[in-house]
């Protein structure tokens, strides 16, 4: 596998070079539009293998594991997945080591460390896919739907849920109804909340370099069900980017040196876009565009081989930064109302 976007990225120079300068710039998007569609129909093909216990383990040999040590990484696609056990992200697309750069947080949220490893899998790694993929019997969402007692910061992550399991309860007839509504929701409202947070990835995602998918897998089946685009991408899309949403500051080095991997402190990197530094922590209002969603249309429950697009919630993270713990300093005492008992589905 390594080396498949450097075959065809190759494939986008020479289509560049070989081609007059006003054709180069449409031979580059079209190329560009063939590793993202190339991405996915490995993606497809390795789950469809996995789903029929047909798993072929590759790229995960000692010498896959020297290629990329010497080489750096080149991973296929960015992914933000759930942590549930039973929601393994490279056995599920049957890939291998250094295939895939995946983010798994509980009910796959996008909150600041998320987005940030996003951005870094987007504009530093040039993955040409982000896949934002919730799963089927979510404890998390599950947790939020039924308005469970949760403690610590579990609650600030069930904000970030609140938006699709407010609308999934709203056109349900019960809360167990809700939940695969709500699983599905939670996909469009994270890549709501990324688009509009992030105006790198979404730089990215307008100039074409990044296509930024949803999906559910099913936990039974271990067949992903590919949603498709948000159904207002476009909307997201154009929305202007905040005066001082990314100051520019020093942090990553070249992502593709041979230790590529690690997150090296060094120059500010050329990215494509001219943005770099730290993300932003909230969203509302960050864009200044005035704009808001339409209302969020319903969705269906997931059925295989379907992709009922809705609309996804206009509210974005509101989520605090955890308090810094330095390195070497006993993590301070916890005040007795840090994280009172909350009951998030309720509390709005
Ligand atoms: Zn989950």
């Amino acid at each position: 596998m390594k080396g498949f976007t450097s075959l065809l990225a190759g494939l986008v120079l020479a289509g560049a070079l070989g081609a007059g300068a006003a054709d180069s710039k449409d031979d580059s998007a079209k190329l560009i539009k063939l590793l993202q569609t190339s991405t996915v129909s490995l993606l497809k093909e390795g789950n469809a293998r996995f789903a029929a216990g047909k798993a072929q383990y590759s790229n995960s040999d000692a010498a896959r594991r020297m290629e990329l040590a010497a080489n750096g990484q080149e991973p296929l696609a960015t992914i933000l997945a759930c942590s549930d056990s039973r929601n393994p992200v490279e056995l599920m697309f049957d890939r291998g080591v250094g295939d895939l750069f995946v983010v798994r947080v509980v009910g796959n949220v996008a909150g600041v460390s998320e987005m940030a490893t996003i951005e870094y899998g987007v504009t530093q790694l040039g993955t040409p896919v982000l896949l934002v993929m919730g799963h089927t019997k979510c404890g998390a969402v599950t947790a939020v739907v039924k308005g469970a007692e949760l403690r610590g910061h579990l609650v600030a992550l069930a904000k970030l849920i609140e938006p699709a399991a407010k609308k999934a309860k709203a056109d349900a007839t019960s809360a167990e109804d809700a939940v695969p509504v709500a699983i599905q929701l939670n996909v469009w409202q994270q890549i709501e909340s990324i688009l509009t947070s992030s105006s790198l990835v979404r730089a990215h995602a307008a100039a074409g370099k990044v296509d930024v998918m949803g999906a559910v897998y099913d936990i039974a089946s271990g067949k992903v069900v590919w949603l498709g685009r948000h159904p207002d991408m476009e909307r997201l899309l154009a929305l202007p980017d905040a005066p001082d949403e990314h100051p520019a500051a020093p942090g990553l080095a070249d992502a593709h040196a041979p230790a590529g991997n690690q997150l090296p402190v060094g120059s500010t990197p050329a990215a494509s876009s001219a943005h770099g530094g730290a993300p932003a922590a909230t969203q509302q209002g960050e864009t200044g565009s005035g704009k808001s969603s339409g209302p969020l249309a319903s969705a269906k429950p997931i059925a295989p081989g379907h992709g009922a697009p809705a609309s996804a919630a206009p509210v974005g993270p509101t989520v605090k930064p955890a308090g810094k713990n330095p390195f070497g300093a006993p993590p301070p005492a916890e005040p007795h109302d840090e994280h009172p008992p909350a009951k998030p589905a309720s509390a709005h």
